[in-house]
């Protein structure tokens, strides 16, 4: 078939019937392209409802573990709440999730974990949870009230716009427990507000879970990175008797590593919500320093966002700044890598008594942009689980990314 431009100009006006020449003359020579005639209703634009930042200041710093075993998980040891709680009160804990496998009580949390008699503590914030324990994978679900978890268990095999309606109707933060390897989270990541970044005092099986996290961040997913030792085993006491297992107990327990989170209240929802807003890092123990990150972005000098945080981006310079609190070593250097965008942005190395470091970059003025970074250096010492600090390495701490242009209605 030919078509002249006579023939065009016969079945409209001229401007029209000009378009229409050059586009069919672009199709026949090969010169369209489909970006030409279609457009990317998903590409980056401008994002205009971005909440502002909240107090930099009005909050408390709380460390706790999000993933720990009692005896009401059948393959746990030595393992009495009584004895966690004791525990977290001898290391200085504020909070605990207790996270015992739903399966092991038929979905039942209620009348087991959070019934037992010794589920109470005057000094450390006790979340209502469970690890939801299932045949595509493990996920840990936290509450700052009772909620019923029997209707999460039960849908467990269904699809994932059921699971994720019956989890939004309890209202609940759902978590991807170890991400990668057996029992790896095989479900959409759009369920989950966090994810196991840190899984037990082995740092170095998580190599995966910071892959797949860095994939979702880079995807647009606005997800928190979390630790949890994942601890199932206690040290035996009076007239317990060792397992097996009891080896563990020494090289892998509460606070291994240890979650901190900038919490409004020293209160569970206000652990969850903190937790759900990033406002997060995580340490290799509850003794081992703990890392800030900080953003100034109007060169004022003072920081006005933190880790968690996310704000449109202007297009001008923004100083970030990472300082270690805590007990460091002064005579040690730390290495601080930044990661941008999953990519390794910078390395710095640190030293001295109140370690910290300030960079300076651009983010995008259209488009997402994340930094988030590491601390590696010489452990801490964790006396009531000795043998940690081997198995973890020199990993200190990770910080969660401060945000910029990360649409909240996504
Ligand atoms: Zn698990
Ligand atoms: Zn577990």
């Amino acid at each position: 078939m030919i078509i002249s431009h006579k023939d065009i100009s016969n079945s409209g006006t001229q401007v029209k019937s000009k378009k229409a020449f050059t586009l069919l003359f672009a199709l026949f020579t090969g010169t369209a392209t489909m970006a030409q005639q279609h457009v990317d209703p998903w590409a980056p634009k401008e994002i205009t409802t971005i909440q502002p930042v909240a107090s930099l200041d009005k909050g408390v710093w709380m460390k706790g573990d999000l993933h720990v075993h009692s005896r009401h998980s059948k393959e746990s040891t030595n393992n009495s709440i009584g004895k966690i709680l004791r525990f977290c009160d001898k290391v200085g804990m504020d909070y605990i999730g207790i996270t015992d496998h739903d399966n092991h009580v038929a979905g039942d949390v209620m009348h087991n974990t959070w019934a037992d008699p010794e589920f109470k503590s005057k000094s450390v914030v006790l979340l209502y949870s469970a690890e939801w324990t299932t045949v595509r994978g493990h996920g840990n679900v936290f509450s700052a009230k009772p909620y019923d978890h029997q209707r999460l268990f039960e849908v467990r095999d269904q699809r994932d716009l059921v699971i994720g309606a019956v989890k939004n109707g309890l209202n609940v933060h759902l978590s991807a427990n170890h991400p990668s390897g057996k029992d790896h989270f095989g479900y959409s990541y759009d369920l989950v507000q966090s994810v196991e970044v840190w899984n037990s005092a082995i740092w170095s099986k998580n190599a995966n879970a910071m892959m797949i996290w860095d994939d979702m961040l880079s995807s647009g997913r606005k997800l928190t990175g979390r630790g949890g030792s994942d601890a199932h085993h206690g040290v035996p006491e009076g007239d317990e008797k060792p397992s097996k297992s009891t080896v563990e107990a020494t090289a892998n327990y509460v606070g291994t590593p240890t979650t901190w989170v900038f919490a409004t209240a020293r209160n569970s929802q206000a652990v969850i919500d903190a937790l759900t807003n990033g406002r997060v890092s995580v340490s290799a123990n509850p003794y081992s320093p703990r890392v800030e990150f900080y953003a100034d972005t109007n060169e004022d000098g003072k920081p006005d966002m933190m880790m968690g945080d996310n704000i449109k981006s202007t297009g001008q310079n923004v100083k970030f700044r990472v300082v270690l609190t805590g007990k460091t070593f002064a005579d040690s250097t730390y290495t601080i890598k930044v990661v941008k965008n999953g990519d390794a942005f910078n390395t710095y190395k640190i030293t001295g008594k109140d370690p910290k470091v300030e960079f300076t970059d651009t983010p995008a003025l259209i488009g997402r942009t994340y930094y988030r970074v590491t601390v590696e250096g010489r452990p801490a010492d964790y006396p009531e689980v000795p043998v940690s600090t081997k198995l973890t390495g020199n990993m200190v701490a990770l910080s969660n990314p401060i945000y910029f242009n990360f649409d909240p209605n996504f």
